[in-house]
């Protein structure tokens, strides 16, 4: 692999160009590496380095056994399982609960492409996308068989799409006692609720060493680091963890959309990730579409590759349809104070194999009908209930997009 001169002219053309070096492209890059390693492929990056500034948590089982070969070594942390503590009740969810940082992303993407016809040229930036070429802003015109856009998503339609947010502050910090928790605490509401239905989520990496997040399920995309940094403070002083000192921070305001046409946003040209709409609605998350996306562009043929994504896309649509009910449930038809029964309830009727089947956007309508079925939240009417379900339905609508910021320490 080389970081090349995007004028280079051996980078004008490529079996793959793959649009952003992100999330979606860097696990498109590793499928197709390992299913056709003769294939060459061209990663385009406009900032300075790949995979931006994350943490992706995920359940172990969203990497499907068929991907383990070339996606196991992603897995750069894992617990055993975690806990959710909301509404007065706890929940041990005894399923093994793994991440992976951006730093560690970017890592095997570059050793997995070292091999091979692969070319990551960052400070890239791509101005105009068709299906088999692309024009850099200084210029220079690369042509592809296939030409995937997986520029993430577009910060330009924030606020132009209905629905809620998921936004979340972290906090990684290095602590002078050890964090008295062994697994991540995924949810824990006994904060403030101010601003939606609040709840810190920690994740320990070392001993010394932990990430924690306030996070909200809010009607208002907008978010205050110092908000978000008391709320933190204030849940580590409550545990005693003494003496401390932030070395990261990341930030986020995912869409929850209520409408839209999604996953598999009309776009002149195939596009994945966040900018294709291949993202689970009911929690902002896409590593599980990520890469399922990412095995079947590798292993389908190029000509067949339109009609390939068109029919997963029609697989998940019935479950995105779900999923932006829930979100109708939860930012239109209960008020703030009363969500966290929404979480309570999901909690409490799911068992680890479906809890894991709702995040990795494979649920069954027997699950979805569990999830809602019963006791409704505080106040909710059925009829209102039924009436919002048949308004979910998709239709054309703006894509949502999300924005992302970090702090370097
Ligand atoms: C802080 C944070 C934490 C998250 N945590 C999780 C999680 O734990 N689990 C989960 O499943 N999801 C998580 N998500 C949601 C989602 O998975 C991520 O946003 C994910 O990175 C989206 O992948 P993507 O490839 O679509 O976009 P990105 O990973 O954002 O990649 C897009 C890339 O394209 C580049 N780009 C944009 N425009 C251009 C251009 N014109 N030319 C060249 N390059 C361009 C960008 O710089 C970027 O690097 C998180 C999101 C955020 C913001």
């Amino acid at each position: 692999m080389r970081l090349a001169d995007p004028t280079n002219t051996s980078v004008k053309s490529a079996d793959y160009v793959l649009v952003g070096g992100g999330l979606q492209s860097g696990l498109m890059a590793l499928a197709i590496r390992h299913h056709r390693p003769e294939a060459k492929i061209v990663i385009l990056e406009r900032e300075s380095k790949l995979a931006g500034n994350h943490t992706w948590s995920f359940h172990a089982s969203d990497i499907p056994a068929s991907c383990h070969a070339w996606a196991g070594s992603l897995i750069e942390s894992r617990w055993p399982g975690y806990q959710i503590i909301v509404g007065g009740r706890t929940r041990q969810v005894d399923m093994p609960y793994v991440t992976c940082s951006s730093e560690h992303f970017a890592t095997v993407i570059t050793e997995g492409l070292r091999e091979g016809d692969c070319q990551v040229l960052t400070d890239t930036t791509a101005t105009d996308i068709t299906a088999n070429s692309v024009r850099l802003a200084d210029g220079t015109r690369l042509t592809a068989t296939t030409v995937i856009d997986n520029r993430g998503p577009s910060r330009l339609e924030i606020a132009s799409f209905s629905g809620g947010f998921q936004k979340f502050w972290g906090f990684e910090i290095e602590l002078s006692n050890d964090w008295p928790f062994e697994n991540p605490i995924v949810m824990d509401d006994r904060v403030d609720q101010t601003d939606g239905f609040r709840f810190v989520y920690t994740l320990p990496m070392e001993r010394r060493r932990v990430l924690v997040e306030d996070t909200r399920f809010s009607n208002t995309p907008t978010i205050d680091r110092d908000e978000c940094f008391k709320q933190v403070t204030d849940y580590l002083k409550a545990r005693d963890c003494g003496d401390y000192r932030i070395v990261r921070e990341e930030s986020g305001v995912l869409p929850m959309p209520t409408t839209g046409f999604m996953p598999g946003n009309p776009l002149p040209h195939l596009a994945g990730g966040y900018r294709g709409g291949w993202f689970h609605a009911a929690t902002g998350y896409s590593f599980p579409l990520a890469i399922q996306l990412a095995e079947l562009v590798a292993i389908t043929p190029v000509d067949k590759l339109s009609e390939a994504m068109q029919q997963l896309k029609l697989q998940n649509t019935g479950r995105a349809r779900f999923a932006r009910f829930l979100n109708r449930l939860l930012f239109e038809l209960v008020k703030p104070h009363t969500r966290y029964q929404i979480f309570r309830r999901f909690y409490r009727v799911l068992d680890e194999p479906a809890i894991a089947r709702f995040y990795g956007h494979r649920f069954t309508w027997s699950d979805a009908f569990r999830i809602v079925v019963g006791v409704p939240p505080g106040g909710l009417r059925p009829w209102n209930f039924l009436r919002s379900f048949m308004k979910s339905k998709s239709k054309p609508a703006n894509y949502p997009s999300a924005v992302s910021k970090r702090v370097p320490a």
